[in-house]
């Protein structure tokens, strides 16, 4: 058996025992649950699936949809317009609650109730039908399968949602909704009965770490920045009034719903979920907490943790770099008296902030006083973030002010950044960067040519 399944296993295992807590009654379908039921999944960046226990026991999603159908408005209005009509502030309260904003009217909370509800009235669409249309494909393309509806359930709620329609209905005398508070709220308890699997869950929740792109299907679901709103949201807002604690305790975004699902994220590694009905008092499943607390501390998952950095970023600094070229004795020779005027540095693995830092340290160590030629070999970098590119080009302009000639080796695609520092001399390997430089200073050559006088007006 593989380690993250018996992992799972043993976590299972050891929270079956976990009693406590009521199965939600307000639905009275939901009422009708199993309380021993109980699935963990995880899926992986790789979109690889575990499991243990009922992962594959069908239950409504409920309150989960509630960040996947946000991603949908927010993508269909952009950051600026959702934030004006729905807040991204964490109520402290039940899921119910009237959690209105008292001047403008704006639900302050998409994660509960009455955001919510607004938040499915922005879906784009001509009517109800083709609203709960868009969530239903929305919510199949995060899990990666066609999903379907319990109509028991969305009837029982219906027949028993006077509150949320009340909710709806105080919206539209504030003016936060415009919508027709009936439809909107069938459109949300239609939203709320939709069928997943624990399993499901997990491939939504990892859909979301990996930047929006569900790592099963390859497909891109929502952008990178909707991806990174919405968790977010989920991190502030997503464990009704107890997500303060939550934050504090697990640190990771997620959010819950009252049929016992709980999703949550840890962005750039896996998404994880629980089912298991019996929920708390903030309405959180006491498995789902427990199972997720322990989750987060053995693989040290919290948010706040500071990121580890696995690789060195610096392979080599050093003087006296020679290429393969074949030379003369006395060329030798003057390359061997010559050592200090070429150096090379070499990094690795992906340029963030921390280790642009270190690379331009390390170059800013290995550069002489007297101006000479830096091969910096980039063969093995991996990624560059815009912000780092930025940052090691100015570093770079730095050491050219004081006379020193730039030389990049680099794989192509970073080479094309290259282009916009047209003092940069681009090579595809290092040693054909050495023998350039080599060549130059052979030739008697200056690191940097005197910059051409400016022509004579
Ligand atoms: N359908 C439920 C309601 O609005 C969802 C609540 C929840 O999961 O928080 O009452």
């Amino acid at each position: 058996m593989d380690p993250v399944t018996k992992a799972l296993n043993e976590l299972h295992r050891r929270i079956s025992g976990l009693t406590d807590g009521e199965v939600a009654s307000y639905i009275p379908k939901l009422a009708q649950a199993d309380p021993d039921d109980f699935g963990i999944a995880i899926t992986s960046m790789g979109g690889r699936r575990y499991q243990a226990g009922k992962a594959d026991t069908e239950f409504t999603i409920q309150s989960v949809s509630k960040p996947f159908v946000y991603a949908l408005a927010l993508t269909d209005l952009g950051p600026d317009e959702m934030l004006r009509r729905v807040g991204a502030e964490p109520s402290g309260e039940a899921f119910n609650a009237i959690s209105l904003e008292p001047v403008t009217g704006r639900p302050a909370n998409p994660m509960v109730n009455a955001g919510a509800i607004a938040t499915t009235a922005l879906v784009a669409a001509a009517d109800p039908e083709a609203r709960s249309a868009r969530i239903l494909d929305c919510l199949s393309a995060f899990a990666g399968r066609r999903l379907g509806y319990d109509e028991e359930v969305y009837a029982s709620e219906a027949a028993s949602g006077d509150r949320n329609r009340a909710l709806a209905y105080l919206m539209r005398s504030a003016g936060s909704l415009t919508d027709d508070a009936y439809a909107v709220t069938a459109t949300y308890f239609r939203q709320c009965s939709v069928l997943v699997t624990a399993a499901d869950l997990a491939v939504m929740a990892a859909t979301l770490a990996n930047g929006g792109r569900n790592p099963v299907t390859g497909e891109r679901v929502v952008e990178r920045s909707v991806a990174v709103r919405t968790l977010a949201v989920m991190a502030t807002c997503g464990m009704y009034d107890g997500a303060g604690e939550w934050l504090l305790n697990v640190g990771l975004p997620a959010k819950s719903g009252v049929a016992g699902g709980l999703i949550a994220a840890s962005p750039g590694r896996f998404g994880v979920a629980v089912y298991s009905p019996p929920l708390d008092r903030e309405g959180n499943s006491v498995r789902g907490v427990a199972a997720l607390t322990a989750m987060s501390e053995r693989l040290t998952l919290h948010l706040m943790h500071a990121p580890v950095h696995l690789t060195a970023t610096v392979t080599d600094t050093g003087h006296g770099a020679r290429s393969s070229r074949t030379r003369s004795p006395e060329q030798t020779a003057l390359l061997n008296r010559s050592r200090q005027r070429i150096i090379a540095v070499g990094a690795q693995g992906e340029l963030e902030f921390t280790e642009t830092e270190q690379l331009l340290g390390a170059v800013e160590g290995a550069v002489p006083a007297t101006p000479g030629w830096l091969v910096l070999d980039l063969m093995a970098v991996t990624g560059i973030r815009p912000g780092s590119a930025a940052m090691l080009a100015a570093g770079l302009a730095d050491i050219a002010q004081r006379g020193h000639r730039i030389v990049v080796a680099a794989q192509e695609p970073f080479l094309a950044a290259a282009d916009g520092h047209p003092d940069w001399q681009a090579f595809t390997s290092r040693d054909d960067a050495v023998a350039w430089c080599e060549d130059r200073l052979l030739a008697g050559e200056a690191p940097l040519a005197p910059s051409a006088p400016s022509a004579p007006s």
